[in-house]
């Protein structure tokens, strides 16, 4: 399988995808229908989101978090971000 790269570095050292707090999702599944990127499934009955394919997100999409009614989904924040590729840039030695 073909490593999936984001600006030549390796997207899975990326920390970027959506965490759920399960004591505020209401099982809308308003995320699961938005994110065209197979990142979420669901499981269970009722049925809950599951992030089942972290590295599809999208680095710096937060979109599913915006739409959630019950501010349940979190990701690291820009600047936390911004710091994370810093320090992957400098290990991979793009500059
Ligand atoms: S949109 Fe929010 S409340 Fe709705 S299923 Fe997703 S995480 Fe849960
Ligand atoms: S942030 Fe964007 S790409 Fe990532 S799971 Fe949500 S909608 Fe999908």
């Amino acid at each position: 399988m073909v490593e999936r790269m984001y600006l030549g570095i390796p997207r899975r050292e990326i920390p970027w995808y959506p965490q759920i707090d399960y004591e505020r999702c209401i099982g809308c599944l308003t995320c699961v229908k938005h994110c065209p990127h197979n990142v979420y499934g669901t499981e269970g009955n009722p049925a809950k989101p599951v992030v089942v394919n972290p590295y599809n997100c999208i680095v710096g999409c937060s979109s599913c978090a915006k739409l959630c009614p019950s501010e349940a989904i979190k990701f690291p924040s820009k600047d936390e971000l911004r710091e994370i590729l810093k320090n992957l840039r400098g290990k991979y030695g793009l500059g």
